[in-house]
């Protein structure tokens, strides 16, 4: 979608929004998978209501970007657009046991800035990659820890009432890869309470995790991490590696041979490539062993 009206792109400039035309997604996504759409770059937290008020009452439509490391998007021209917060000079800051940290910065660099001030709690999470505004509305988490029992207030512009708020963290459901954060909610800020650790202490739980993912993740191939949330109980890698489906490709999306909950993007992948890769081994899962599987990568339609 193109931003066309001058008036608009003026007033956009006004607020401190950087627009950028026609940029390809798959540049910007962990699966190199997307299609062409013009990006806004919010680079003042402060005038994000009225960006979003001026965006909804032209009714151009958007998407939040974070990292990208956990989207499937079409390809070809989108019929709307990205918002995104440049990560450049992120915030964050110690007081005590609390960190304050803008939702720009990158989840691996906040768990390292808190783990140098003795603040530990979050070693599992060292390998996530992304943003951290995308791991609050993923509560992403990995090896027993998840961002959300750390959270005691997240700062965010919510669309329903046009004003940035402050929620508390007892206020927010953090589920398995889900959240009660509106669809429309934007993360600014996150304030956390860590418990004091030593520093060597906390290197020490980083390499561990470190290592167990280099041992099990195909990483150096493009992916969005575990395309399937694992069923109550069960594991979806476990079953789609004994359904013997590792390897197994539609073009040039795969299953991959390292991690089966891992679907990786070979060279080309289109999205429909990789939506029909999806499918298929959720059909096949679900006639072997009654499951239905339920996608954890978030699909952005066309
Ligand atoms: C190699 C690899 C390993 C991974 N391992 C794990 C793992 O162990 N555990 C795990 O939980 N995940 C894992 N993931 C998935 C992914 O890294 C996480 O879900 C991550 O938290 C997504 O963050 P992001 O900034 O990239 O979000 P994006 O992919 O950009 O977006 C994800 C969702 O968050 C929303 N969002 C992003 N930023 C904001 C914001 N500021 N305000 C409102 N909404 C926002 C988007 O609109 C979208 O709905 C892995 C991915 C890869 C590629």
């Amino acid at each position: 979608m193109r931003i066309n009206d001058s008036a608009i792109v003026e007033r956009l400039k006004e607020l401190g929004v950087e627009l950028r035309p026609a940029v390809s997604l798959k540049e910007k996504t962990s699966l190199a998978i997307g299609g062409v759409t013009d990006e806004l770059l919010l680079r003042r937290y402060d005038t994000i209501p009225q960006v979003m008020r001026l965006l909804a009452d032209a009714k151009i439509p958007h998407h939040f970007l974070g990292g990208g490391t956990n989207v499937l998007i079409a390809d070809g021209e989108l019929p709307w657009v990205v918002l995104h917060l440049p990560a450049a000079h992120p915030g964050m800051r110690v007081e005590g046991n609390s960190a304050f940290v803008d939702a720009s910065a990158d989840l691996g660099g906040m768990v390292t800035f808190c783990a140098k001030h003795d603040l530990g709690g979050m070693e599992g999470l060292i390998g996530v990659p992304g943003s951290v505004g995308g791991a609050l509305r993923m509560n992403a988490g990995a090896y027993g820890t998840q961002i959300g029992p750390w959270v005691r207030e997240v700062e965010l512009y919510r669309a329903a009432s046009g004003e940035v708020e402050t929620v508390r963290g007892n206020d927010i459901r953090f589920d398995y890869r889900h959240t009660s954060f509106a669809d429309d909610d934007v993360m600014l800020r996150v304030k956390l309470e860590l418990p004091s650790k030593p520093y060597k202490e906390i290197l020490a739980g980083i390499k561990v995790c470190n290592e167990k993912r280099r041992a099990s993740q195909p990483l150096n191939q493009k992916s969005a991490g575990c395309i399937f949330k694992n069923p109550p109980g069960g594991s979806a890698g476990r079953m789609i590696d004994e359904l013997k489906l590792k390897g197994h490709r539609v073009g040039d999306a795969a299953v991959s041979d390292r991690h089966a909950n891992f679907f990786v993007n070979l060279a080309n992948a289109s999205c429909d490539d990789m939506r029909r890769l999806i499918d298929d081994v959720r059909e096949r899962v679900r006639a072997a062993y009654g499951v239905e599987l339920e996608n954890e990568v978030i699909f952005w339609r066309n």
